[in-house]
């Protein structure tokens, strides 16, 4: 349905970005891929660090109670997830926060969510814990105060551009149609957006592909003006490389397999990697200051995985190999303990984010 509908306004608006082609995929509200379904769990199209294991969650809830007791544990101040996905990050983050007195009392939980479908299931997981949670659909529409965001996998499914090389000008990369298959073609050059390239790749050899990411930007810019008045920390996880890369890393996930990214639209998530070091170094521009991007692994382990694994370990014998599998799924170099990274942005002046402190500081 929706590659019918992507197919009528190629037809009378000329070929699409692939931002365009990827906002109506993913989010057209009555027919978009999140709009539609619950995409995340093993019997479904990828799995995410919550959902493998809950100590993902609890970690953050720790992070984030050790931060607000950093701030003077000011009271009312907000919880803010970007993407909550099936909201078990969030609900484990809120047991885990238990262990700082006065910190649930205090905590006002938002969520910003696009889809309706997600909404629903974020509500069902979060019933249980008691917290009052609102949804919003976008960062600025929450109110102003101290703040801490979290978010898992939020930024890689924000709609990006790529531009291609052509006799030395760089060019908007396009989906248009071939009788009525999508193909990727090449669009109108990109004039003054060309400053958008990232300057150590604007010198790319000829038909080189690069990535901009205007969403990302946009969300750093959000927390640069929320975190100008009021104290803030905002910690992002997703997957990608320590620096900006030449390359096509656009991917549509399918039941847990690579699948082409324009092959029946809607029906498969699309994601591109983060450029961590271009929104790190956008959110400084902005006046935040930028940590990382550290990978997962090493985040998670400085955080105490495995003496929150050891604990649950005592706790509950049987579980033990489970628990010794989920640190090997998300610290594994060869697993997500590498691709994956965090970055911390921080309003300026505030101490060094738990986690990132060198060793001898
Ligand atoms: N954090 C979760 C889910 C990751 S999937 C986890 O780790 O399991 C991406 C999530 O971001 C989904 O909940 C999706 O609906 C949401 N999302 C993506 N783009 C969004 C946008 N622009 N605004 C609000 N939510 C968005």
């Amino acid at each position: 349905m929706i590659a019918e509908q992507l197919r009528q306004r190629i037809r009378n608006e000329g070929p699409l970005s692939i931002a365009s082609f990827m906002t109506e995929a993913l989010f057209d509200p009555r027919a978009g891929y999140y709009a539609t379904k619950d995409p995340i769990g093993a019997g479904s199209d990828f799995i995410t660090a919550p959902e493998i294991s809950q100590m993902f969650g609890e970690l953050m809830g720790l992070w984030a109670a050790q931060s607000w007791i950093e701030f003077g544990s000011p009271k009312p101040f907000h919880l803010i997830e970007l993407g909550p996905g099936k909201g078990t990050m969030m609900a484990d983050a809120l047991r885990a926060g238990r262990a700082a007195p006065g910190f649930l009392d205090a905590v006002q939980v938002h969520l910003v969510e696009a889809s309706a479908a997600l909404k629903a299931v974020q509500a069902r997981t979060l019933s249980q814990t008691g917290a009052d949670i609102r949804w919003s659909n976008r960062l600025d529409m929450i109110p102003a105060g101290p703040s801490l965001i979290l978010a898992n996998e939020f930024l890689d499914c924000l709609p990006l551009r790529q531009a291609v090389r052509k006799d030395g000008t760089w060019h908007e990369r396009v989906v248009s149609l071939k009788e009525d298959a999508f193909v990727f073609s090449l669009g109108a050059p990109l004039g003054v957006d060309e400053a958008l390239i990232p300057d150590t790749l604007r010198d790319a050899p000829d038909l080189s592909l690069v990535e901009l990411r205007p969403g990302d930007q946009q969300v750093a810019d959000m927390i640069a003006a929320r975190f100008a008045e009021h104290a803030g920390r905002a910690l992002f996880f997703d997957y990608g490389p320590a620096s900006p890369e030449i390359g096509d890393t656009l991917q549509a996930l399918r039941q847990h397999e690579k699948v082409d990214p324009l092959d029946n639209p809607g029906t498969a998530d699309l994601t591109a990697r983060v450029d961590f070091t271009g929104f790190a170094d956008h959110a400084q521009q902005a006046g935040l200051t930028a940590y990382g991007p550290m990978e997962q692994g090493e985040f998670l382990l400085k955080l105490g995985l495995e003496q929150r694994a050891a604990y649950l370990m005592e706790q509950s014998p049987p579980h033990k190999a489970a628990l010794a599998r989920q640190i090997w799924r998300l610290t594994d170099a060869e697993q997500m303990g590498s691709l994956f990274k965090v970055v911390c942005l921080d309003a300026a002046g505030q101490p060094v984010p738990p986690g990132f402190a060198r060793a001898e500081d």
